[in-house]
C-alpha cells in the first residue's frame, strides 16, 4: 500500500473516531420524525461500498490491479490537501451540529436549528466534506474502480439527500430555514 492509500484511510478513521462520541449521544434523543427511503437505503449501501469496501479491497488485495492508474506525485499531495480540508470541516460540523446530528433525515424532540459556526457559512458542511474526500478519493487511490466508485454515487446521493433534507427543515422550522437558504450558501459560502 502506498502512501497516498495510508492518508486516505487515516482520513476515514480520523473521521469515525470524530463521529462516535455522536453516535452515542444522539441514542438518548427522542426521535420525532424519521425519513428513510429504500433509493436512499440503497445509496448508502453503495457509498459504503464505494467508500469503505471496495478500498479496502484494493489496498489488501490485487484484484483491482488491472485498473490502477499512475498519476504526478504533486496530484496524489493535492489528494492529501483536500482530505484534510474535508477532515476539518466534517470535525466543525459535528462540533457545531451537536445533538443535531444524524445518520438519517431525523428530527428530534428538542431540534434547534444550527446557523452558527460553520453552519454559518455553509449550510452542509458535513456533505461539503463528503465531496472533498470524494473528489481526494481518486487522486490517492489511483485505480478507476477504488478511486472513483465513491463520486459516482455520491452525486446522486448528494442531490436527492439535500433536497429531502431541506423540505424536511422547511417543513419544520417554516420561514427561519427558508431565510437561512436565502443568506447562507449549500456547499459555497455566499460572497
Ligand atoms: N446537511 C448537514 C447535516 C447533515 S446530518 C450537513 O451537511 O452538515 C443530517 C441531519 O442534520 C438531518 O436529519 C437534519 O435534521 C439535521 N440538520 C441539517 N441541517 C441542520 C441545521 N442547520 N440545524 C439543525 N439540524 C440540521
Amino acid at each position: 500500500m502506498d502512501i497516498f492509500a495510508w492518508i486516505y484511510f487515516a482520513a476515514l478513521v480520523i473521521e469515525i473516531i470524530i463521529r462516535a462520541p455522536h453516535n452515542q449521544k444522539r441514542k438518548q434523543e427522542k426521535v420525532s420524525e424519521q425519513r428513510v427511503t429504500i433509493q436512499e437505503r440503497v445509496l448508502l449501501g453503495l457509498l459504503s461500498l464505494g467508500g469503505f469496501l471496495i478500498p479496502i479491497v484494493y489496498a489488501v488485495t490485487n484484484w483491482l490491479d488491472f485498473a490502477n492508474y499512475r498519476l504526478a506525485a504533486w496530484a496524489g499531495w493535492l489528494g492529501v490537501l483536500l482530505a484534510a480540508g474535508a477532515v476539518f470541516i466534517f470535525w466543525r460540523g459535528h462540533a457545531d451540529l451537536g445533538i443535531n446530528w444524524s445518520p438519517s433525515l431525523e428530527i428530534h424532540e428538542k431540534h434547534e436549528l444550527i446557523t452558527r459556526g460553520v453552519y454559518g457559512v455553509i449550510r452542509h458542511p458535513m456533505y461539503a466534506s463528503q465531496w472533498l474526500l470524494a473528489i481526494a478519493q481518486p487522486l490517492l487511490l489511483q485505480n478507476w474502480i477504488a478511486g472513483f466508485l465513491n463520486l459516482l454515487v455520491f452525486i446522486p446521493f448528494y442531490f436527492l439527500r439535500v433536497k429531502a433534507e431541506e423540505q424536511m427543515m422547511v417543513e419544520q422550522f417554516g420561514d427561519q430555514y427558508r431565510m437561512y437558504m436565502q443568506k447562507v450558501g449549500a456547499i459555497f459560502p455566499k460572497l
